[in-house]
């Protein structure tokens, strides 16, 4: 481990002090995700990949809040319409591929039926376009600037699949990587600046947001909290 570097991520993160609020942590994980592809080419995405938006993402209110003033920025009325309609397949309670998920009663059943859905039918992300670009890249969520460079522990380095391929047909280990302590900004974010954050799938915002016409509304509302979707407070993000 090299001094310089742990000292260089360690700034970084000091910014988030003791009362950060989301866009300040957006920004950090966004800087330490530069510099780590600045010292770690292997960890450099390949051109046109998409592979980390076939999931569904548990996003925050706080999230969405940024999340849905860019997809209005960046977005035609069009796009956005199709992202509605491609959250209504998702979710459709009858013959939705995510309907299991909609009934599940505790927060490890939810993981599990969202990590073993079809990934060709179930897995794309609704916000990834037809040529594999985010619909809403400017103001994505954390866990889509953080996953494969950033979040990082040494039994659980979260790094996507091709940078661990890549890193062992190098005939190196992933331990050999000097990367950020993820710690301080995902204590950032699950602070958050709401007493009461509410978390859920992207595509249920998506769907609760749609107006008359099938495109977006432009202000965001908080989630329901009368167990009509699946709604999870910070204590039970916390414990993924
Ligand atoms: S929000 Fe954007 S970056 Fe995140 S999974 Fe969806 S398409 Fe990918």
């Amino acid at each position: 481990m090299s001094a310089d570097l742990t000292g260089a991520f360690r700034r970084v993160t000091g910014v988030l002090g003791e009362d950060p609020n989301l866009i300040t942590t957006l920004e950090v994980v966004d800087t330490l995700n530069e510099m780590v592809e600045g010292v770690h080419p292997i960890l450099r995405c390949p051109s046109g990949c998409a592979r980390c938006c076939y999931q569904q993402v548990f996003i925050s209110e706080e999230e969405w809040a940024i999340l849905l003033p860019a997809l209005h920025r960046d977005s035609t009325a069009d796009e956005r319409r199709r992202i509605v309609r491609r959250a209504r397949r998702l979710l459709d309670r009858k013959r939705g591929p995510l309907r299991r998920a909609l009934r599940a009663r505790n927060i490890e059943e939810l993981s599990q039926l969202t990590m073993n859905v079809d990934r060709r039918r179930v897995q794309r992300c609704v916000l990834l376009t037809n040529d594999n670009q985010c619909a809403g890249y400017h103001g994505r969520p954390m866990i889509c600037r953080a996953f494969g460079r950033v979040t990082h522990t040494i039994d659980n380095p979260m790094l996507c699949k091709i940078f661990l391929d890549r890193i062992s047909d190098a005939g190196r280990s992933h331990r050999d990587l000097e990367l950020p302590d993820f710690g301080p900004v995902r204590a950032a974010y699950l602070l958050g600046t709401a007493e009461d954050l509410r978390f859920t799938l992207l595509p249920v915002f998506v769907f609760l947001h749609a107006d008359a016409d099938g495109d977006l509304r432009r202000e965001p509302q908080p989630l329901p909290r009368d167990g009509s979707w699946p709604v999870l407070t910070r204590e039970e993000i916390a414990e993924f």
